[in-house]
């Protein structure tokens, strides 16, 4: 038996209907399969703890974080309280905190899902984004002088460290390594950002050195939007900086079909904290309440987690049952059905009951 202990932060908006959904899909796994114990202890933090205690989460969030496996997150923001106080309050601190430097992003178009670009199919889009998650632009690094006055000035510092890019370019070498394609794509801004970016170029060349069996080539971010959507074909592996593949990967999801497919890992490569799944989505305000969220960002990045775990045959169920659901049409309107967030899940869990590797124990 291997027991795991999560920690569930559901936070604002839909991020609870996706994330009991995604309860719902593990503890059908779980239910399956003997051999997986899962502890889940749920957190109440986000916007209303914010409006009840003045902070997102308590002081010492990270320290009672630390000792679970894993961390499963929803999304956090509402339309009451600001973006960057939500933001900065919860999901920011804990990427920082645990140092999960590796932000994971797969992305493929699911049988069933018409994708909104005409020559792709399912299966197509096949690519993962890795996104630095630890500094560049969300170094949190700027300040506003002169508030309100004509002459204010607001500066956003982007830090770039050699150790920062050379650890994600290794991890974005060694990912493309192990993918059929061995293909990276590298993606600066190095034109227009003549310091920071100009590094991320020559650590990229310097790293390749030490994957041969690699190729790779380097994309300037405001080309790559173009790349993506009139040859994705050419695309595998991609890394960018935590700005550049934030935008990029909002793009890929909604090339796949919705931001609802969308998932996410933050990933901390050295284990020395948990990691943390997500969707990519935030907490989507204008269908909040309706029933009708995607789940299936969040299913997938509950595959990533089991996945990270080493939990590859609950992983590979999960990922099945997904892909079993859009292909049978159960899909929620935001990729053109009529299913709610239940229907979706209950095709899932029903795939899960039938396909588990154990459904009896003596
Ligand atoms: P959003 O991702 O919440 O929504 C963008 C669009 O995608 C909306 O039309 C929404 O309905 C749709 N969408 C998103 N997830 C969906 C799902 N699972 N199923 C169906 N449709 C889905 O982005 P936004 O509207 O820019 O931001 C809303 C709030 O979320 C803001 O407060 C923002 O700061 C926050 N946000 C949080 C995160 C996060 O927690 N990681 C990420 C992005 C945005
Ligand atoms: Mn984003």
């Amino acid at each position: 038996m291997t027991h795991y202990s999560i920690a569930a932060i559901p936070a604002d908006g839909i991020g609870p209907e996706v994330i009991s959904a995604g309860i719902e899909v593990l503890r059908a796994l779980e239910k399956h399969n003997p051999q997986l114990k899962l502890t889940i202890n749920t957190f109440d933090w986000g916007s209303d703890y914010y409006k009840a205690n003045g902070v997102m989460m308590p002081e010492d969030g990270l320290a009672q974080l630390k000792k679970f496996d894993a961390i499963f997150f929803g999304a956090v923001g509402a339309p009451d309280v600001p973006d960057h106080i939500t933001l900065w309050g919860l999901r920011l601190p804990i990427c920082q905190g645990f140092d999960q430097y590796a932000n994971v992003r797969p992305t493929k178009i699911l049988p069933g899902i018409t994708p909104p670009l005409r020559n792709c199919g399912p299966g197509d889009l096949d690519w993962v984004i890795v996104r630095e998650n630890s500094e560049g632009e969300y170094s949190g690094n700027g300040g506003r002088a002169h508030k309100g006055l004509p002459e204010e000035v607001g500066t956003e510092v982007a830090i770039f460290t050699r150790v920062g890019v050379t650890r994600i370019m290794r991890y974005a070498f060694k990912l493309a390594q192990s993918r059929p394609r061995k293909f990276l794509t590298v993606v600066t801004k190095s034109n227009a950002q003549r310091h920071g970016m100009v590094m991320w170029d020559e650590i990229a060349a310097e790293v390749a050195l030490e994957f041969p069996d690699v190729k790779w080539d380097k994309m300037l971010v405001d080309a790559m939007t173009h790349r993506m959507t009139l040859h994705p074909q050419t695309l595998d592996t991609i890394v960018a900086t935590n700005l550049h593949a934030d935008i990029l990967s909002d793009l890929a999801g909604a090339l796949a079909g919705s931001l609802g497919v969308a998932p996410t890992a933050n990933i901390d490569p050295e284990r020395r904290f948990p990691s943390m799944f997500e969707p990519i989505h935030g907490s989507a305000f204008d269908i909040t309440g309706k029933g009708i969220a995607n789940p299936i960002a969040t299913f997938w990045t509950a595959a990533q987690m089991l996945e990270h775990l080493g939990e590859k045959e609950a992983a590979d169920t999960l990922m099945q049952g997904i892909e079993h659901a859009c292909s049978q049409g159960v899909l929620t309107p935001d990729v053109g059905g009529k299913a709610t967030t239940a229907d979706v899940t209950r095709a899932v869990v029903a795939f899960i009951e039938a396909h588990s590797p154990v459904t009896e124990t003596v």
